[in-house]
């Protein structure tokens, strides 16, 4: 058993892992020439302000009055500079959009996957070649860059960390801070006269990271008065800034200003998916070779900001998040970031059109060094006869371009120099892709032969053990052939030589030569697939064909599920519909009922709106009654059933309930200081972390009784599960509770019709350590639909209160009882907790179930398993690493939950049994002692 978990899980690590280096790998290559513009640059220095989480409507819209938040930008959009929105791309989160701004490129998945504090690859940024930098903002931020600082020119000044808390104080002093720290520096810089030379060189960037917008949305959302505040007082401090900062200058009108944000954030206070919201951000430019409004009558959009805005006669100019460093590059006069992928947007600039065409010109190069570098790389790596290059980008065609460009600009024909540039990039750009998903097919097959191998291993391993197909046929040991494993291995060495000659990284071997091994041992069971087809021949094929039908169905609900939550419902309605097509109906109907009543009810909530944006604390306290009323509900039955756990059970009880109570005072105390601005009282936090600690031991110390076992465990979590909700997903866990409640009698009444013999009543059954034993029966057609029940009710618990899959279910308001200093790793792990919750109550009670039903655990399990990798099989091919952002976001959460429900799957499963098997006794008393 140990030895198939093992198997099993390295398995889909290894299938897990291979999504990023088939789909996500680092597009960053190195060893490229830095190129410039060999003209004099319109500016000496930059000043960029990104004001981190800030929507472009939110800076851009009037408010009800018709006043504009920011009248100081609305005032350089009309008259001083050019302006447009900024589209970022997935993740929107502050450090990737960072790198695209600073550095160019789009940073990977993979990327942010490794560590979200610092990039682990090295790669080059603006900052990084200008002569000096000056950055103030977050030390998260302001520091990515300063790491690269060779000759010690980039200087940054950071607050504290801690002093990001969202819920008390005002945070507008992040930014604050930022303008005081910035008119300090120039005011210092008169009196001192190295940083007064310093600063009076060029090729210079200011670098103003504003945290204060962000955190505000974070913490009241961006339609609250807080962020329109924050977005005015940011506007008028811009407005004293550019003035103390041309003052300094002498006006000598070599500065050139940016205004842009990192990313944007939705309704509900959230970032990091795709959604319009967070990918629309503002970009505002003016100073020193940037051009002047441009009035025009009429212009295209597909959306229509430009209406609401009242802003249709400025030209407007959308720029991709990854062109502004570029075009910072070029304005200053420096190289352009190596990595850099952005295409400088000529247009805005206010320069003679000799430098656009020349800029414009550089910009190919470097890109298309990047291309030459990849190609190259990739053609060493590849067996020469094997190697395809990219036909629509040859050698020959582009040093034809390159001449043909520069003949232009001999000509004075400019337009066309840039346009013909413009041309390359795109090739070039394409070009990049091509060799950047090169072994994209051939990892990708083996991968899904290695998915289809272990799927059918797993599915002939429940065969083989658990049904009675094999015992009538006479298994007569033949002698093992020689000839099977021979041929595996000489594929697999074949497999490895070819990699090898190839030099490819070590985890290819890994995707590559997993299957042959698996496969092996699928052609191994011979005799177990001649006799699964013997016996689906005796099968009636209509009966059959339907039952494959039925199954392909519920596999494609699960699927659908992932993409709309409806698709629960309906599910949970069929669901409802169960105990007509069986004897249930005649037989017991009080638990048909109730399992019809509490299917339809938590039918309801995959109809409901995404967690967390509308928080109703009522709710959540309502729900915290509900439970009292149901545990009252139980001691009542517990003290008439009078057995031999009496006092210490009701003592635990107690306690449980004592714990419910403080709960709800807890969520109704945080939620009313955080209303009053007055943060998060210490003692809530205390009292929040201790509940926390001891729901994880409260269940242990219950009696190993199925049903008191089981409530014990939903008291316990369901006292955490209050202090991290913020409204109805409140009463989700008690709902599924309920139904997972009627689900365990009613599996006990569908194996009583097959099995007379076994009638066990379920209140009298124990949780016993070794399930898997003599008592486990032969498999039949209803364990299908059980495994198929648990992965059904397993998606419901992820997706029944909100959709995981995005990054937007980030939502930090529910966790406020617990800190209100931003931390990702401490809150990341607390709405994990949160998500895992509803999956532990699934998982206990499927233990219940296996335990009453007398099922083999291990081939239950297998069951689930091979579900589930069908699944993510699908989620596999639908991974998207093209097209909108919020479809690959979603493409490759989907996968990553299925996967990740497969490996959690395993702790799950061993969580639920501690859970329900270990017994801790009060005061450290043997229970046999308690009479
Ligand atoms: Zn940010
Ligand atoms: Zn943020």
């Amino acid at each position: 058993m140990l030895l198939y978990i093992t198997l099993g899980l390295l398995v889909h690590f290894v299938f897990f892992a291979s999504i990023f280096d088939i789909y996500f790998t680092s597009p960053l290559v190195h060893g490229m020439t830095p190129q410039f513009t060999p003209l004099p640059p319109p500016a000496k220095r930059l000043v960029l302000f990104v004001a981190d989480g800030l929507r472009a409507d939110k800076l851009f819209e009037l408010d009800e009055d018709g006043n504009s938040r920011a009248p100081f930008i609305r005032n350089v959009i009309m008259n001083e500079g050019s302006w447009g929105i900024s589209h970022t791309r997935v993740p929107t989160e502050s450090r990737p959009g960072h790198v695209a701004m600073i550095a160019g490129f789009y940073e990977d998945v993979s990327a942010v996957a490794k560590g979200w504090k610092e990039n682990p690859v090295e790669f080059d940024s603006l900052l990084n070649e200008t002569r000096y930098t000056w950055s103030w903002g977050s030390p998260d931020i302001v520091t990515m860059f300063a790491k690269g600082d060779l000759g010690n020119h980039i200087f940054a000044h950071t607050y504290d960390a801690s002093s990001e808390d969202f819920g008390a104080h005002d945070v507008t002093k992040l930014d604050t801070w930022v303008f005081d720290h910035v008119k300090e520096f120039f005011h210092a810089a008169r009196n001192n006269q190295s940083l007064f030379s310093k600063v009076n060189e060029d090729k210079i960037v200011f670098f103003l990271h504003l945290l204060g917008i962000d955190t505000n949305g974070h913490a009241h959302r961006p339609s609250s008065r807080e962020y329109s505040d924050n977005i005015k007082l940011v506007d008028k401090e811009l407005k004293e800034l550019e003035s103390t900062i041309k003052g300094f200058y002498g006006n000598d009108g070599k500065t050139a200003f940016i205004f842009t944000a990192d990313h944007g954030m939705t309704d509900w206070g959230s970032h990091g998916a795709g959604h319009p919201l967070e990918t629309c951000t503002p970009f505002i430019a003016w100073g020193a070779g940037i051009r002047l409004p441009q009035k025009v009558s009429a212009q295209k959009f597909d959306d229509l900001y430009l209406q609401e805005w009242k802003l249709e006669n400025w030209k407007r100019r959308d720029i991709n998040q990854a062109d502004v460093a570029p075009l910072m590059a070029a304005l200053i006069g420096v190289p352009f970031p190596l990595n850099s992928v952005g295409i400088i947007p000529v247009d805005i600039l206010n320069t003679s059109d000799l430098f656009k065409a020349e800029s414009m010109f550089t910009n190919a190069v470097q890109i298309l060094e990047q291309f030459k570098v990849k190609m190259t790389q990739k053609k060493e790596a590849t067996l020469p006869f094997l190697f395809t290059p990219f036909k629509s980008l040859s050698d020959t065609k582009q040093a034809n371009i390159l001449r043909k460009a520069r003949y232009y600009i001999k000509q004075k024909k400019y337009d066309e120099a840039v346009s013909l540039c413009q041309q390359l990039i795109n090739l070039a750009l394409r070009g990049l892709s091509y060799y950047h998903t090169y072994d994209r097919f051939f990892l990708a097959f083996h991968v899904v032969l290695g998915f289809v191998g272990w799927t059918s291993y797993a599915s002939l391993l429940i065969i083989k053990s658990h049904c009675n197909l094999m015992r009538g046929v006479s298994t007569e040991v033949k002698s093992p052939s020689r000839l099977l494993p021979c041929t595996f291995v000489a594929i697999g060495v074949s497999v490895a030589f070819f990699l090898l000659i190839q030099a490819r990284p070590w985890t290819y071997y890994l995707y590559c030569l997993l299957p042959w091994p698996i496969w092996h041992a699928v052609l191994r069971e011979m005799p177990v697939i001649q006799g699964f087809v013997t016996l689906l021949s005796t099968f009636p094929p209509r009966r059959f064909l339907g039952y494959l039908l039925l199954f392909i169905l519920g596999v494609e609900v699960l699927v659908l599920s992932f993409f709309h939550r409806y698709m629960l419902t309906a599910g949970l309605v069929a669901f409802a519909a169960w105990p007509f097509i069986t004897p249930l109906w005649t037989r017991a109907k009080s638990i048909s009922l109730s399992w019809i009543f509490f299917c339809l009810l938590l039918a309801v909530f995959p109809l409901m709106p995404v967690v967390g944006r509308q928080p109703d604390i009522f709710l959540v306290v309502g729900a915290g009654f509900l439970v009292l009323l149901l545990s009252l509900f139980v001691v009542t039955s517990i003290i008439k059933r009078k057995d031999s756990f009496i006092n210490e059970e009701l003592v635990l009880h107690l306690l449980q309930m004592l714990s419910t109570v403080f709960s709800m005072c807890v969520v109704y105390g945080t939620h009313n200081s955080l209303l009053r601005k007055q943060g998060l009282p210490l003692l809530n936090q205390i009292v929040s972390w201790m509940i926390l600690a001891s729901s994880f031991v409260m269940p242990l110390l219950s009696p190993p009784f199925l049903l008191d076992r089981l409530f014990s465990i939903l008291l316990s979590s369901m006292s955490t599960y209050l202090l991290l909700s913020t409204g109805y997903e409140a009463l989700f866990p008690i709902v599924l509770s309920c139904l997972m409640f009627v689900w365990i009698h009613m599996e006990q009444e569908t194996l009583q019709q097959s099995v007379v013999s076994c009638k066990q009543k379920v209140s009298t059954i124990q949780f016993t350590c070794n399930t898997d034993a003599a008592q486990c029966r032969d498999l039949c057609l209803d364990d299908i639909r059980r495994a198929f029940f648990l992965v059904f009710f397993l998606v419901t618990a992820f997706f029944g209160t909100g959709n995981i899959a995005s990054v937007n279910s980030f939502d930090p308001s529910s966790v406020y009882c617990f800190l209100t200093v931003f931390s990702p790793f401490k809150m990341g792990a607390l709405i994990m907790w949160k998500i895992l919750i509803p999956f532990v109550l699934v998982m206990c009670a499927f233990e219940a179930v296996q335990l009453t039903t007398q099922l083999s655990s291990k081939s239950l399990f297998l069951m689930v398993i091979t579900i589930s990798d069908i699944m993510a099989l699908h989620f596999f091919f639908l991974i998207k690493d093209y097209g909108s952002w919020l479809d690959i976001g979603t493409s490759i959460s989907h996968y990553v939950i299925v996967m990740s429900m497969t490996i959690f799957m395993v702790f799950l499963n061993c969580l639920a049994q501690v859970l329900t098997t270990k017994k801790l006794s009060l005061c450290g008393r043997p229970k046999s002692h308690i009479i």
